[in-house]
């Protein structure tokens, strides 16, 4: 079905979502969205002042009550027609993501199939999340343990999945009872504006759900974070910014969730059916143009098929046509901005310039457009910054192990844990692996993994918490006792 894009773009609202209402900014200010495959400006929007940010709050702290004394069943029906909802915007969500983030469009439709899990999910956990009654080990009392929402919290998002990292943190947050003020990224609000109109659409009561985008994200965020009344921050995006935010997050001992940076090590072992490791590899490192804090970011594969692996995974990824998302056939679309084309370039520059091979790109694109070519990188040195960094980007650099014991030392040899894949055919390895990795995510012939239903999150510095799963709305939960004796 073909989307008409203006129309389209006229349905998104672009104030401030503040008590139920879109408005303009307390001072009028506005910001650009670009399309990052064009250059051109998709939409003005509202950009929230520090006051609005206030405003939000006062919104959100306004129906805390209310809403956390709203039945479980009635919170679960919004979600599950925001659900369905979704369901029906389906070619919307994805048409906006394409525009504004510039994911091929077959790849924003992926996400907005697991973005709207998360609605369908919590809305199942909304009216499940139990609450614990045992008498005392003494039988002096008896013990009643009773599950309460945390109240308002503060969401950030990151730009490149912007309807999954909404959904994530909206739908257990809503689920719990908690009401809150969503920041999305700067980049990629117009996904966000839409899904929070669909929450009210599913009928979620106003106030609960605010929504202040703008130019500046401390701007939103500190008088929110200074406010004693929120309860939690959850944040998702980079390890610099998180790091910030749980330092504000001191002042008011908040809860917080942070999902951060990652350096996801594809492990290749000399048994691997190779074939599916590159497909695997395919997944994990170009879904999203390598723009997600979970894709492969150094592939270790084991000395003696690293010729074969190298040579079969650049003759798929030279086979990807990279273009504008809209057009059909676009398999690789182009860099949020044009920062990160040039850092994904110098990352690139510094590789080759340690002595890596180029098998297949290594170019920026040419044009219009903040494009890169799809590459793969051999005989990579450890210490190049393309393997000790985040490349954030559709590049590949292989490095090679001969010991099994070598490839988990090297794969644990980063200050982040967030994901890691192992190819073997070897079943006991699975669990050798789990045991040695130090990541919060193990793909294990799988190069996609993330899914509603499983605890998502990091270790070391990609984070703290668990989104989705059992785990995702006891984030937004607080436990209280109640010790009884009898009369
Ligand atoms: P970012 O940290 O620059 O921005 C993330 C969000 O924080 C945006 O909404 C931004 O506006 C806001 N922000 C920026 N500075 C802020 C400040 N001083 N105070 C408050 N908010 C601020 O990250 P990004 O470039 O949007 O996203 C890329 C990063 O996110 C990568 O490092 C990636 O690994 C990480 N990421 C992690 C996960 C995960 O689940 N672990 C998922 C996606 C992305």
């Amino acid at each position: 079905m073909a989307i008409d894009v203006d129309r389209l773009l006229a349905r998104v609202p672009t104030g401030l979502l503040i008590g139920g209402q879109w408005r303009d900014a307390s001072d009028n200010s506005v910001y650009e969205v670009e399309n990052p495959a064009t250059g051109e400006t998709l939409a003005t929007l509202a950009s929230g002042t520090s006051e609005d940010a206030r405003a939000a709050m006062d919104a959100a702290c306004e129906v805390q009550a209310g809403w956390a004394a709203t039945p479980a069943r009635e919170r679960s029906d919004i979600l599950r027609r925001a659900f369905d909802l979704v369901q029906e915007r389906k070619e919307e969500f994805a048409t906006l993501m394409t525009l504004e983030m510039g994911k091929p469009l077959a790849e924003s439709r992926g996400e907005v199939a697991y973005g709207g899990e998360f609605l369908r999910w919590f809305s199942e956990e909304a009216v499940r999340d139990y609450g614990r009654y045992a008498p005392t080990p003494e039988g002096n009392l008896r013990m009643l343990t009773v599950r309460k929402p945390v109240g308002p919290c503060l969401l950030i998002t990151p730009w490149n999945f912007p309807l999954a990292m909404g959904t994530r943190k909206v739908a257990p947050a809503v689920a719990a009872g908690c009401t809150m003020v969503l920041k999305p990224a700067r980049l990629t609000p117009l996904t966000s504006q839409y899904f929070a109109q669909t929450m009210l659409d599913a009928g979620l009561p106003a106030g609960v759900l605010n929504v202040v985008s703008g130019a500046s994200a401390s701007a939103i965020s500190n008088p929110i974070m200074e406010d004693p009344r929120l309860r939690k921050v959850s944040f998702t995006g980079s390890t610099p910014v998180g790091k910030q935010l749980m330092a504000q997050a001191t002042n008011n001992v908040l809860r917080t969730s942070m999902e951060l940076g990652g350096n996801a090590p594809f492990l290749v072992f000399e048994d691997a059916d190779i074939d599916a490791a590159v497909e695997g590899a395919m997944g994990a490192k170009m879904r999203n143009m390598g723009e997600a804090c979970t894709a492969a970011n150094r592939f270790l594969v084991h000395e003696s098929v690293a010729e074969e692996f190298g040579r079969k995974f650049a003759e798929k990824i030279g086979a990807l046509e990279v273009g504008n998302g809209l057009e059909p056939g676009t398999t690789c679309g182009p860099l949020v901005e044009k920062k990160a084309q040039e850092s994904v370039t110098a990352l690139v520059q510094d590789a080759t310039e340690r002595g890596a091979r180029v098998l297949v790109g290594g170019k920026p694109g040419q044009g219009e457009g903040y494009f890169f070519e799809p590459t793969v990188l051999a005989d990579v040195p450890r210490d190049a910054r393309v393997v000790t960094e985040e490349i954030f980007g559709p590049v590949a650099p292989i490095v090679t192990f001969s010991t099994e014991d070598e490839a988990y030392e090297l794969a644990n040899a980063t200050e982040y844990g967030l994901a890691s894949y192992v190819y073997t055919q070897d079943q006991s390895r699975m669990f050798r692996a789990s045991d040695h990795l130090e990541y919060g995510l193990m793909g294990f012939n799988a190069g996609v993994i993330s899914n509603a239903a499983a605890p998502f999150g990091g270790v070391k510095q990609s984070g703290l918490g668990r989104e989705g799963g059992a785990e995702g709305i006891a984030e937004y939960t607080t436990t209280q006792y109640i010790g009884i004796r009898d009369p």
